[in-house]
């Protein structure tokens, strides 16, 4: 017996999900199946190549890109050690080493808590920088962090993603980046959605830091009156304070400095070009002076989408741009800007706005009976699947009625009949089952009629 098999009376552990994470089921994965379809159709038409970064990544670089103040590096990241080689770390004349042993020379790693890093890692490693610039690239799939759950809020968590490296940092590609996200959830038809902007300025320039200074100073006055994160944040991360949601705090943040108002010439121009641009595209925004965003690498252009049904977790995206995070990890001078779209709030979203696709039925169910019945079931199993029908066949023969009965519960459109007088007369019988209605066809007009079925239903 192995070592996890339960002992003898002792009922086996009975497992479940950890907390934070879940199973994504049918009928819902067609919905997210639809939602990343769209993805690769909408960003793929504004010229926007797939990347598909690891899941793990050292430390190191999410510390450096993300910030090591950020809670997401401080608190919510999934690190454990990974033994560069297991064989030099053994100590001689043993086989094994413990793990404390090889602690400290293992490499710490992560899971990724967002992409971003990634994405410039990678740009670095391939010397992206040859080819034509910008780069254009987008990515799906799952980030780890471990927040309090709650809904909308998950431990793994997927993101759809895109970042625009290299080339120039004109005004153009930030509202074209916004137009493109946009055009993603217009063609989702997600309900509520409401595009918030800001600039956050530049601190290379100064004028970020000059406003930091000026907005610690007015926040030391109202100090009392904030709670302790908050209180805290004066000193760590002070813009942080006015993305609060607190209620007793919002008076006291309503009296603080606004960045506009602070900006240098050059981030000015830029946000006012930005906001140009989208007017030109279309797009309608909000300027939110308290739209700051949690990570380090932002700098002047931040937006921030949200849509409905989501209760207090109702971002579904957030981007900005990035001008100097390849240099900080080590690359050449590179602008950057980008987004993550919250998968599974988007999700929400369109579930609870009734945009979700009703559950998909099979098309046919064959209720065949009869040796002979079987072969030819087979048969038109293979052809319709190959015509591009979802059918069910049923693996043992059941009378009539059963199979009948089972077509309904799985919600099929019809179920074709095959008796041993079907077989032999070469006419097959189609029940469409929303009205009992009953025909025969031979097995080309057969084809032909659910054809005609399929085109009338979509
Ligand atoms: P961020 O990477 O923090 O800028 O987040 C971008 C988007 O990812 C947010 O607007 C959310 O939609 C989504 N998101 C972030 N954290 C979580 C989480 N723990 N669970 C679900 N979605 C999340």
């Amino acid at each position: 017996m192995s070592e996890g098999a339960p002992k003898k009376d002792e009922k086996p552990r009975k497992f479940q999900a950890i907390r934070g994470t879940r199973d994504l089921l049918p009928p819902e994965t067609a919905l997210w199946n639809r939602v990343e379809r769209t993805a690769h159709e909408v960003f793929g038409t504004f010229g926007f190549g797939e990347i598909r970064p690891p899941i793990f990544e050292p430390t190191e670089l999410f510390a450096r890109a993300v910030g090591g103040e950020t809670d997401i590096v401080s608190k919510e990241m999934y690190t454990f050690s990974n033994p560069t080689s297991l064989a030099a770390m053994v100590p001689e004349g043993r086989t094994e080493g413990t793990l404390a042993e090889m602690l400290p020379e293992a490499e710490m790693i992560s899971l990724r808590p967002e992409a971003t890093a990634s994405v410039c890692r990678a740009y670095i490693e391939h010397n992206m920088q040859q080819l034509p610039q910008p780069v254009k690239l987008y990515y799906m799939g799952p980030m780890f962090r471990r927040e309090r759950p709650q809904k909308g809020r998950y431990r793994q968590f997927y993101q759809i993603g895109a970042e625009v490296l290299g080339g120039s940092d004109a005004p153009a590609i930030d509202a074209e980046v916004i137009e493109m996200v946009m055009t993603f959830f217009d063609r989702l038809e997600l309900q509520g959605v409401q595009l918030d902007i800001n600039s956050i300025g530049h601190s290379a320039d100064n004028c970020r830091r000059g406003y930091v200074e000026k907005l610690k100073a007015a926040l030391e006055n109202v100090k009392d009156k904030l709670g302790p994160d908050s209180q805290r944040r004066i000193e760590t991360n002070p813009l942080r304070v006015l993305d609060s949601k607190l209620e007793s705090e919002q008076g006291s943040i309503a009296t603080l400095p606004h960045i506009a108002d602070h900006l240098c010439e050059a981030c000015a121009t830029h946000y006012s070009a930005v906001k140009h641009q989208l007017e030109m595209r279309g797009v309608i925004y909000r300027e939110n002076w308290r739209l700051v965003r949690g990570l380090d690498y932002y700098m002047r252009t931040t937006f921030e989408i949200t849509a409905q049904g989501l209760g207090s977790q109702n971002a579904v995206c957030g981007g900005g741009r990035y001008d100097g995070l390849v240099e900080l990890l080590g690359g050449p001078p590179t602008k950057g800007i980008g987004f993550a779209i919250g998968e599974d709030r988007l999700i929400l979203s369109l579930q609870e706005s009734g945009k979700a696709p009703a559950q998909q039925g099979r098309d046919v169910y064959i209720a065949w009976m009869g040796e002979r019945a079987h072969a030819t079931a087979i048969r038109a199993a293979k052809d319709l699947r190959k015509a591009g029908f979802s059918v069910e066949l049923p693996p043992v023969e059941q009378k009539f009625g059963k199979a009948l009965g089972q077509a309904d519960k799985l919600g099929a459109k019809y179920a074709l009949i095959l008796g041993d007088n079907e077989v032999s007369e070469g006419l097959w019988t189609l029940k469409t089952l929303a009205d009992g209605s009953q025909e025969k066809y031979t097995e080309a007009d057969l084809l032909d009629r659910l054809r005609k079925g399929k085109a009338l239903s979509s």
